[in-house]
């Protein structure tokens, strides 16, 4: 009983008023219609009993009692005149008319507090379903909706209203309907059973959401039997999943297009997952062959072993990314060249968790590459060539030259053999003459052979020096031809540097021949100097200038494009090989104007090996 005492009374009061002048009114009813003590006794005590279900105990009492004394008095002697003699009368009446009011009324309070109880629980699972975000579907047995909850509804588009009663197979898509069918089916062939699946729904304004349902059906006592749905709208996850397995798609495809192949290689247990490309790249079929660890070392070619668990090594050890370039032997034989390409990964404690790579395919890089190098090494040779062609004339010279003197040298020989007394001492002398320019004339021809050479560049330790004495020697004649000189200025010393001598010769060459050219119509003084030096940066610099027509306005850069010329005989290949030549070096080369006239060419090349 819930209130405050005064309102409790006043409450019981107005039942007791209520109910009196009910009673009352039935009494009277019953003695004038002259039904008997019985009849009405049992019409007032329905009336109890159906007042009891609104009122409280107390006014349930309090009538019973007074509906016992009306009767008494209307029916019998009055109460207070002749009590003693009522109840001695009629005592079965007395006693089972109170107590079946309160035991009828007893039991109607039982009743309306569990049928309250029922209620209040019923608004309350009510509340929670309505809330959920969960469809909740009852179905019959005929596909029909029986009832939604309002989210379910809702999240359809719809009043709840305008669902019930309908076919459920419309709020399903189309081609998803069969799937549908088949499941509900199978729910109804095993009742109690649930049965899970994947289908998309239709909103009302047609946009299709994807939901999980979890359905079963059921048969509660004798009532029809029910399908019992209840369904998750899974449509963002699903889209998630559509999303990543699209870019696994794209990434997938960019990896074969690109020849990129990733991996992941987890520390604690070892296990590796190679992507399909990567897969393909060791000669695998990506459909039946799986990448391990022990595979993928196993194919690095036995010459680049040592080195890349070297490598490997190292980069563990240093904690950062590592790449390098190796072979690999795929099963059926063939090699292929890769670029790897490894990533650690660190943990929560900053232990190291997790190898992430990339190894990509860069064997048609490599073959276009080593044809691109032969194409520039037959393209150099050809320049060698057509520029040793040039110089035929000069090197006739240079060659007449010790073999003019070895023959000079020669005829004095006789000379003094042919003497009464010959003076041996001046025969040695001139036999030893004729051998330094039989030698020195060997030297010149040996020189121009070898710049004839077909061969691979070979690299050797050379001083740089030595490489400038040479060129300068060889084509000693063919700047006297056009009254130029050539100054060396020389003092990069000993450093080794490890080079192609006859490269290095033609990058010489080309550069010193181009000065005597720009100098030929040059009036004034015609001179090349050259130099030496270590710069700074402990790299070998060497400059060749002159005072010729200087460079091309605003073309300085143009120089060294392949087959730039402003000669009408040029081939346009001396100084776009030469740069090239340097490069593979792993030095620089460009050009400056010279002051006051003229200009200096440069190069800088790295002492230590390459
Ligand atoms: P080529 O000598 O056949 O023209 P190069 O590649 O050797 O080809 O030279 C390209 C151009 O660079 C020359 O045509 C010339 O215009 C310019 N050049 C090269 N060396 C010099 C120099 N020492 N002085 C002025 N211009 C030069």
């Amino acid at each position: 009983m819930t209130g405050d005492w005064p309102s409790q009374l006043r409450r019981i009061a107005a039942e007791c008023l209520f109910g009196g002048v009910v009673l009352a009114v039935l009494i009277f009813a019953g003695f004038r219609l002259g039904l008997g003590v019985a009849a009405t006794g049992f019409i007032c005590l329905t009336a109890l009993v159906l007042l009891s279900l609104r009122g409280s105990l107390t006014s349930s009492v309090l009538l019973s009692a007074a509906a016992v004394a009306a009767l008494a008095y209307i029916f019998s002697k009055p109460i207070v005149v002749d009590l003693k003699a009522y109840i001695t009368r009629d005592v079965a009446l007395a006693i089972a008319f109170p107590l079946t009011t309160l035991i009828v009324t007893w039991l109607v309070k039982g009743v309306r507090k569990r049928a309250a109880a029922l209620s209040e629980s019923e608004h309350h699972w009510r509340a929670i379903f309505e809330q959920t975000p969960t469809m909740y579907f009852l179905i019959d047995a005929n596909g029909t909706v029986q009832s939604v909850n309002g989210f379910g509804a809702a999240q359809l588009g719809y009043a709840v209203s305008e669902l019930a009663g309908q076919p459920v197979m419309g709020i399903f898509l189309e081609a998803d309907r069969s799937l549908v069918q088949d499941n509900l089916t199978l729910c109804a062939q095993t009742p109690g059973q649930s049965r899970v699946w994947e289908a998309r729904k239709i909103h009302k304004d047609g946009a299709v959401l994807w939901a999980r349902v979890n359905a079963k059906f059921v048969r509660w006592g004798a009532s029809e039997p029910i399908f019992l749905v209840s369904s998750e709208d899974i449509t963002q996850r699903k889209e998630a999943e559509e999303a990543v397995r699209r870019s696994e798609a794209y990434l997938q495809e960019a990896q074969r297009l690109g020849h990129i192949g990733s991996w992941a290689q987890d520390l604690s247990t070892g296990v590796m997952t190679a992507s399909p490309e990567m897969v393909r790249i060791f000669g695998r079929d990506p459909a039946k062959d799986l990448l391990n660890v022990t595979l993928t070392r196993e194919s690095v070619h036995p010459d680049d072993q040592a080195f890349t668990n070297q490598v490997v090594e190292r980069g563990a050890k240093s904690g950062a990314d590592f790449e390098f370039e190796h072979r690999i032997v795929r099963p059926d034989g063939t090699i292929r060249h890769v670029h790897s390409v490894a990533h650690p990964v660190f943990g929560e404690g900053g232990a190291l968790v997790e190898y992430t790579g990339t190894v990509m395919d860069v064997t048609d890089h490599k073959q276009s590459e080593e044809a691109l190098r032969q194409a520039y090494t037959d393209l150099a040779r050809v320049n060698r060539i057509t520029t040793i062609g040039e110089l035929t004339a000069s090197l006739a010279h240079e060659v007449n030259q010790p073999i003019a003197a070895a023959v000079a040298n020669a005829n004095a020989c006789l000379r003094w053999l042919a003497a009464d007394t010959p003076d041996l001492e001046e025969v040695r002398a001139a036999a030893e003459a004729i051998v330094r320019n039989g030698a020195r004339a060997a030297e010149i021809i040996g020189r121009t052979r070898r710049l004839f050479e077909k061969g691979a560049p070979q690299r050797e330790p050379l001083e740089i020096d030595d490489v400038v004495r040479e060129t300068v020697l060889l084509l000693g004649s063919e700047a006297s031809r056009y009254a130029v000189s050539i100054r060396t200025f020389l003092a990069a010393g000993a450093p080794e540097l490890v080079a192609d001598r006859v490269q290095l010769q033609q990058v010489l060459m080309n550069l010193i021949l181009n000065g005597i050219e720009a100098m030929r119509e040059v009036e004034g003084r015609r001179e090349i100097a050259i130099r030496s030096q270590i710069a700074d940066d402990k790299q070998i610099m060497v400059s060749v200038s002159d005072t010729g027509v200087g460079l091309p306005p605003e073309q300085a850069e143009r120089l060294f494009d392949t087959f730039f010329t402003t000669k009408p005989n040029g081939t346009g290949m001396g100084l776009s090989i030469s740069r090239s030549i340097i490069s593979a070096h792993g030095g620089k080369l460009w050009a400056e104007p010279n002051e006051p006239r003229g200009a200096v060419f440069r190069f800088t090349l790295p002492t230590a090996a390459i």
